[in-house]
């Protein structure tokens, strides 16, 4: 299927895209970043501080009661479109920053000098720092896994650098700066066959395409709200429930307690275990309808008509002089980053600015990318299934003309 049929419905359900910016309409192509919100999330959030706000799990009173319901539906909603085997396994976080260092904050306790951790080349910096954080406290080494020239993955080189010394193993689902969906599932099946944990940073799969947890055996897999429609602020955590028991509390507070006094304090069951204090109550049910909001849709729909916008935009933003894309992987989601003769990508993000249109522009928080380029940045459009051919065409106008007025 090319085209959604109810494209023109969709588009209404976001009230941001009738917006102008700069007196032209708005062209938002930075999904990347963050995705827009769609009525029914932004009703959510009102209609939660209208009718329901209390806060959960310690109520007698009837508002806290069904605030807690709500919340822990989402949880089950989560758990069962992530196919996990327990709503224990799913954790509210505030993104997937949050995620991840709540799991290699816990690892510090399985690490010591003599062992290694693997990173990608392909990574965002929040799947890097806190990881060397996690080296410096324990001194285990870091290593990471090459990437070739159209932005994918050496395999070969990484089933290389495994050995029993290997405890973790953190690889992004799909590049924020490129695009390229790795081979997660043959990253893990190497990763076990050595003993070694996997977490999967989904932040850019999620909101794609369907991914199921079972099925894939992966150890943790993080993603932000705010990526596939829902609110900032609001993170899932998947582990598998012997990983979660096994690793110690992030923070420490109210809810995630079991028992407290001076001497010692015992800690709550899972799920509860990793959520200490009052959490982002209305941006988790958000969270919830936005994922409904998508399944709706349906995610294999989204993928077919974002696979359209990747291949009409590659093949249109080819046609202009001087332009180079970076990240040319065979399986990819609808993520272009170029970069126009050797004009700097902030100056023609900005001109197509004063356009209403929205690109992001500099490193992606994937500086090792732009060094493997050997290049300061990218200007990067990223699609949603809101967006349309008419809005590429436009986009491609744009940078010829700032191409034009800036070489
Ligand atoms: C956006 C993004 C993150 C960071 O997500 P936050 O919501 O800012 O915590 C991490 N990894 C990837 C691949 C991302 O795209």
């Amino acid at each position: 299927m090319n085209v959604l049929k109810n494209i023109d419905s969709i588009r209404k359900d976001f009230p941001i895209l009738n917006t102008s910016i700069n007196g032209n309409k708005l062209i938002y192509l930075d999904n990347a970043a963050t995705s827009q919100t769609p009525n029914c999330v932004i009703n959510s959030i009102s209609d939660y501080y209208k009718n329901l706000n209390s806060n959960i799990h310690r109520g007698v009173h009837s508002l806290s009661q069904m605030a807690t319901e709500k919340y822990e539906d989402t949880r089950k909603k989560f758990k069962s479109h992530f196919n996990a085997k327990s709503s224990s396994e799913i954790i509210f976080t505030s993104g997937t920053t949050h995620s991840i260092n709540l799991v290699s904050s816990g690892f510090s306790k399985f690490l010591n000098i003599d062992d290694e951790i693997i990173v990608s080349q392909l990574e965002h910096h929040s799947n890097i720092v806190p990881w060397q954080m996690l080296c410096e406290k324990t001194g285990a080494k870091m290593k990471v896994i090459p990437m070739n020239n159209i932005g994918e993955l050496d395999l070969n080189e990484f089933s290389k650098m495994l050995s029993a010394k290997t405890k973790v193993v953190f690889v992004n689902h799909v590049s924020n700066a490129l695009g390229t969906v790795n081979d997660i599932e043959e990253i893990i099946r190497l990763s076990h066959s050595v003993g070694a944990a996997v977490l999967i940073d989904g932040a850019q799969a999620v909101p794609h395409f369907n991914v199921d947890v079972t099925k894939l055996d992966v150890d943790f897999y993080v993603c932000s709200a705010h990526k596939f429609c829902g609110p900032t602020g609001v993170g899932i955590l998947y582990g598998k429930e012997e990983w979660l028991n096994k690793l110690p509390p992030y923070q420490g507070g109210g809810e995630m307690i079991d028992e407290v006094s001076f001497e010692k304090t015992t800690y709550s069951e899972l799920p509860n275990k990793f959520e200490a204090g009052t959490p982002n109550i209305a941006g988790v049910i958000a969270s919830g309808i936005a994922l409904d909001y998508i399944n709706n849709i349906g995610l294999g729909n989204i993928k077919d008509y974002e696979d359209h916008l990747l291949n009409y935009a590659t093949e249109k933003l080819l046609e202009i002089e001087g332009l180079k894309i970076y990240g040319e992987s065979k399986d990819k989601t609808s993520v272009i980053s170029f970069n126009i003769k050797n004009i700097h990508p902030y100056d023609i993000g900005s001109l197509i600015d004063n356009l209403g249109i929205a690109v992001r522009t500099g490193h992606h928080c994937a500086q090792p990318i732009m060094d493997f380029f050997n290049i300061p940045g990218t200007i990067r459009v990223s699609f949603c299934f809101y967006n349309t051919t008419g809005e590429i065409d436009t986009l491609v106008d744009a940078l010829k003309k700032a191409s034009t007025m800036l070489s």
